[in-house]
């Protein structure tokens, strides 16, 4: 029924990545799309459009069509959807002629957008489209063994959302999702900044303090960081300088937040299920999974395993990828 040109898109709230079976990741770009708002044309999308965020003159606006999670934009979505299976189509040839797609939504998604991406897929030259859940998709990605009737526990920490689920053979038996991410970090970066040092400061700076100086609530050695921003006060540049310590404090309300998230789904979990947990523990994916300290702080809060996937950037794309496989080898197995 499946030819073996099958590809998975992962249409996350930050990036938006392909798979293919055959070639692996084949594109990775920014879920950015520009659009100039008096032609209401679409003027680049991916790296080229996130090089444009907060630097466009008037008439141009960069926008992340999926910022909180949910669609906020639907036609911009569906645009930027067919540039980037353009884009891979190109790349992979002619072997994304009439590929099987697989699609993963955000959980936050109505049956409405669902349908319309996938009508978006199809009408890009797709054979099949079929739509996954994004904690499965993350969990085979994480090589977890998700067709197994054992309790398999993933926390997705992305831009927009944290999605926290335990998946036993091949489903969903409880999950959460928050809107708090990495996105929520940098904005408690910014808020930090401007009301401390009057200084204010874009969210892809925001982002920089958070990779190279943020660390979850774990004991480090204190870091710093020189940032440069525009003076309230004055409306002049000025360069400060950043310490870690502050910035661990900046963000720990909505770490706190995740985990509460993480603490309520494994308190849903069925008592035939938390003894798996125990011995296999937790698996992090989504960029969130790279914050320093995390996987520490973590396993001290919730005293179980905690791991981090191998490429947890990329588990969902993959994961999305390979999911048809086992999709068959579940339906074999309940034959
Ligand atoms: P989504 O699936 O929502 O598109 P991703 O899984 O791609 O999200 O993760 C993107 C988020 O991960 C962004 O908020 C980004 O800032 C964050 N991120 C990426 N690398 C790191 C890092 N080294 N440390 C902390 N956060 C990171
Ligand atoms: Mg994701």
């Amino acid at each position: 029924m499946f030819s073996n040109t099958e590809i998975g898109i992962d249409l996350g709230t930050a990036n938006t990545l392909v798979y293919s079976k055959n070639k692996g990741i084949v594109l990775n770009e920014p879920s950015v799309v520009a659009i100039d708002t008096e032609t209401k044309t679409v003027l680049a999308v991916g790296l080229e459009a996130k090089s444009m965020i907060g630097k466009t003159p008037g008439n141009i606006v960069a926008v992340r069509p999926l910022k909180d999670g949910v669609i906020a934009d639907f036609d911009v979505t569906t645009q930027m959807l067919k540039q980037i299976m353009k884009k891979a189509g190109k790349k992979l040839g002619f072997s994304i002629r009439k590929p099987n797609v697989v699609v993963c939504t955000p959980s936050g998604s109505t049956s409405v957008e669902r349908r319309a991406i996938h009508d978006a897929v199809k009408s890009c030259g797709a054979k099949h489209v079929h739509l996954i859940e994004e904690p499965v998709a993350a969990a085979i990605g994480a090589d977890l063994p998700v067709d197994e009737p054992i309790a398999n526990v993933v926390v997705d920490i992305g831009g927009g959302t944290t999605e926290v689920a335990i998946i036993s053979f091949g489903g969903v038996v409880s999950c959460n999702s928050i809107r708090i991410g990495g996105d929520q970090l940098d904005e408690d970066i910014v808020q930090f900044v401007r009301k401390k040092y009057n200084l204010l400061i874009g969210e892809r700076t925001a982002e920089q303090i958070k990779v190279e100086i943020a660390y979850a609530l774990v004991k480090h050695e204190e870091l710093s960081m020189e940032v440069r921003g525009r003076d309230l006060v004055t409306g002049l540049p000025k360069t400060i300088t950043l310490r870690s310590f502050e910035i661990q404090d900046a963000i720990k309300e909505s770490l706190l937040h995740i985990l509460e998230a993480i603490r309520a789904t494994l308190e849903d979990c069925p008592p035939e299920l938390s003894g798996d947990i125990v011995d296999q523990g937790v698996i992090l994916t989504g960029g969130g999974a790279l914050l320093n300290g995390i996987q520490e702080w973590l396993s001290n809060e919730i005293v179980v395993p905690v791991h981090i996937a191998p490429n947890p950037l990329e588990s969902v794309a993959i994961g999305t990828g390979r999911s048809l496989e086992v999709i068959h080898k579940l339906q074999k197995a309940a034959r």
